[in-house]
């Protein structure tokens, strides 16, 4: 059992494979001419093997693959097949352009679901805010993953004065399209340029709804970072994550493996522990990872615990967010 000094377990694990990504959404990845880590230094196919092994040994039983964009790295089928034959819940969240060139691997490794990035529904907005042109291909793809049966989510970072104007509008996507939309509060990494009068709060968002639909709260398990609520005639439902103005980290199950092999106990930690050299040294590396999450902060990496609307953006040390994995 992966436990830390608050006694929460950690079960659920999410690999980051690239910080490499088709789109340049300029609240991930805020430098047109970020330098991508080289493929060297990225975790090699076999490595992710025995790392994800190791941890599923140790209780980890959900795997999400992030990034970056994890579908453009060029050997993902071949990281998708291995994990696939896992004894865990694969899941995935993508921003959707390559779902069909990989959609034979997502349906061979049984994913659980896939969680796609769409901000807004229109394909203007859409460019402006990923700097690329595939709103068309992203959408299409979302039908595809519905055809086959994949439980799909669609996640929005809700950022005031960008895509505010289309809370019911993506609800009313929900009414027949079987997918959950989830509401992300925008959330400050090195670089974006965050400041909390562009975030959209969860009771912002929640009047909004309320002021054309009936909605009541579904249940929620302790480690749910989302609350979701269904929507009376609609055949999807919705859910807000609400990490700046109601944080969830009591319920915390989550650890991070960053494409170059750090773990991260936490979205927000400033430390990051070196599980990929001491891997390739062949040294122990069980009790590393003991160690990097039983010292994991009680709340929010230790570094956002106030108020969000006192939260100075500059201050906090961490990587950008497409260099995390999200
Ligand atoms: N490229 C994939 C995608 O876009 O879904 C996976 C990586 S992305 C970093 C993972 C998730 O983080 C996406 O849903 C994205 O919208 C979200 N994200 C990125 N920057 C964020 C921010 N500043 N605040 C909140 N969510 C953010
Ligand atoms: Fe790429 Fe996803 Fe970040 Fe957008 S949110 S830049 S798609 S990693």
């Amino acid at each position: 059992m992966l436990t830390d000094q608050f006694g929460r377990t950690h079960n659920y694990l999410r690999i980051s494979l690239t910080d490499n990504c088709n789109l340049r959404c300029f609240y991930c990845m805020p430098e047109e001419n970020y330098d991508f880590t080289p493929h060297s230094k990225l975790m090699q196919v076999e490595e992710i093997d025995t790392l994800a092994k190791l941890f599923v040994q140790h209780g980890v039983n959900k795997i999400r693959l992030t990034g970056g964009e994890p579908f453009v790295r060029k050997d993902a089928a071949k990281i998708i097949h291995n994990l696939g034959k896992l004894p865990v819940q694969l899941t995935g969240t993508t921003n959707g352009i390559r779902i069909d060139d990989m959609l034979s691997e997502i349906v061979s490794a049984d994913f659980h679901s896939i969680n796609i990035s769409l901000d807004t529904l229109h394909s203007d907005k859409f460019l402006k805010i990923t700097r690329r042109n595939y709103f068309d291909r992203v959408m299409s793809n979302i039908d595809l993953l519905l055809t086959h049966n994949i439980k799909t989510k669609i996640n929005v970072v809700l950022m005031k004065g960008i895509n505010d104007d289309e809370i019911c509008d993506f609800i009313e996507f929900t009414k027949n399209n079987n997918v959950e939309v989830r509401f992300i509060e925008f959330m400050p990494f090195t670089g974006n340029r965050w400041t909390s009068n562009q975030v959209m709060t969860q009771k912002e968002i929640l009047e909004i709804i309320a002021t054309k639909y009936d909605f009541k709260p579904l249940p929620i398990g302790i480690h749910d970072t989302a609350k979701s609520f269904s929507v009376s005639g609609h055949q999807g439902n919705f859910a807000i994550i609400s990490t700046m103005s109601e944080p969830f980290c009591s319920g915390c199950n989550r650890i991070r493996l960053t494409a170059d092999g750090k773990l991260k106990n936490c979205l927000f930690s400033k430390k990051e522990t070196d599980l990929l050299t001491p891997l390739r040294e062949k040294q122990d590396i069980l009790p590393i990872i003991h160690s990097a999450i039983w010292s994991k902060a009680k709340t929010q990496g230790g570094q956002l615990n106030e108020k969000f609307e006192k939260i100075e953006a500059s201050v906090i040390q961490n990587r950008s967010m497409i260099n995390i994995g999200g």
